[in-house]
């Protein structure tokens, strides 16, 4: 089937639920940092899934790790016990540092993970059962299931689904809102090191290590989702490691597996034994084929030092978007290869159609904003190839913006 041809679009709208939107292209097979679609056009994939393909496409490692696997069992349910799901568990609380009290519960995605967390976190109730109260970030983003998208700081998200699961309420991200939010009636907050869906948006200096000291003192858990800046992203193996923090609890999900879906909830210290036996569950979370893949990409992360290359590759996009001089780029946010680019004018979606046409996929998270989140694999020359195309991508907008003034 074409890929430009109307006939697979006109399908999708007829077949598929309208919540995402007709999707512009129809994609075939990837290699790398590289993506080709039913044409067999070319694109440099810049957004590897949302922050997910960790390893790009087709990486031997990950087909390997998922062919030897399903070769053997794919699931078993948590009524048994398999030995990648066992393995991951200890890779995480090695790799998160949470010493031998961490403990790990899988589930199947980001908002999965974090409707774990949100139940760990009603169950910190205090002696006197006073905890009842969670906050959350202004503009921050959990997930789209009830509990989470209670947890979610953007009102026209919730607003059509209400009434929402109790107790949550939202602020600023400030030093300030915290002092004065936090009591010991607060049983969690949860926060995001950067806010991805927001547009990569960063968090005041000093606000975790400040969240952390007041979240301590009046017995509240701090919970950070790291769905989209763990496993590399930003330059460390988590994003509230460049705090030198220790939270309560971490999730993850995106990236984990490199696109095998998987989500974890990550407990450091006595929040692990809040949830009991029986208290939740999942009958695919935790199985042999997601665990094994993630062990794949964890361990092909440490081999080859991508969290390292995510650091070095970060810093070499920022001088090259920044040395672009577009009068476009306002800005740039984020760490690692968890990139933000503020623009002077709200073309985002335009700039992101013409990317496309340039054969490189990005997308844009507002109407003055893009992300940039490549695969952790890529090198300078997939670099080079970003600039030459993004650069000409946001000229094609330009002067059609020129254009536009003239005849206006
Ligand atoms: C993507 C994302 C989620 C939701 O993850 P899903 O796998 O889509 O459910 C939650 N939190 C953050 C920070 C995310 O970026």
């Amino acid at each position: 089937m074409s890929a430009t041809t109307g006939e697979w679009a006109a399908r999708y709208d007829a077949d598929l639920m309208k919540t995402f939107g007709t999707p512009p292209l129809l994609l075939d097979h990837g290699q790398g940092a590289w993506v080709w679609d039913a044409d067999g056009n070319a694109y440099l994939d810049f957004l590897a899934g949302i922050a997910v393909n960790a390893l790009g496409h087709a990486h031997p490692a990950l087909i390997a790790a998922i062919s030897a696997q399903a070769e053997k069992l794919v699931h078993v349910s948590n009524l048994f016990a398999s030995l990648p799901q066992l393995e991951l568990a200890r890779t995480l609380k090695r790799l998160a540092g949470t010493g031998d009290e961490g403990r790990v519960f899988f589930a199947n995605s980001g908002t999965e993970a974090n409707e774990a967390a949100f139940k760990l976190a009603r169950l910190n109730r205090g002696d006197d059962g006073r905890k009842t109260r969670i906050l959350a970030l202004n503009g921050g983003f959990h997930g789209r299931t009830m509990g989470a998208l209670a947890l979610t700081g953007k009102a026209y998200l919730r607003a059509p689904f209400e009434p929402m699961p109790g107790g949550v309420e939202y602020l600023d991200a400030t030093i300030d809102a915290l002092e004065s939010a936090v009591d010991d009636t607060v049983a969690a907050l949860f926060v995001e090191p950067l806010q991805g869906e927001a547009g990569v948006v960063e968090l005041p200096e000093g606000f975790l290590a400040e969240a952390r000291r007041i979240t301590a003192r009046h017995g509240a858990l701090l919970i950070v989702d790291e769905v989209q800046t763990g496993v590399g992203r930003t330059g460390e193996w988590f994003g509230f490691q460049h705090s030198g923090i220790t939270p309560d609890a971490i999730t993850l999900a995106k990236g984990l597996a490199g696109g095998v879906p998987i989500g974890a909830l990550v407990t450091f210290g006595a929040a692990g034994e809040l949830l009991g036996r029986g208290q939740h569950g999942s009958t695919f979370g935790g199985n042999p084929l997601a665990t094994a893949a993630a062990l794949a990409v964890v361990g092909e992360i440490e081999a080859s030092d991508l969290v390292a290359n995510a650091r070095a590759r970060g810093a070499e996009l920022r001088r090259v978007v920044t040395g672009l001089g577009s009068p476009l780029i306002a800005g740039l946010s984020g760490a690692g290869l968890l990139i933000g680019v503020k623009l002077t004018a709200p073309v985002a979606e335009a700039v992101v159609a013409s990317a496309r046409e340039h054969g490189l996929i990005i997308n844009a998270t507002g109407p003055d904003r893009l992300r940039l989140a490549p695969p952790l694999i890529i090198g300078e020359a997939e670099v080079r190839e970003f600039r030459d195309r993004f650069a000409a991508s946001l000229a094609a907008v330009s002067s059609d913006a020129d254009r536009a003034e003239v005849t206006a």
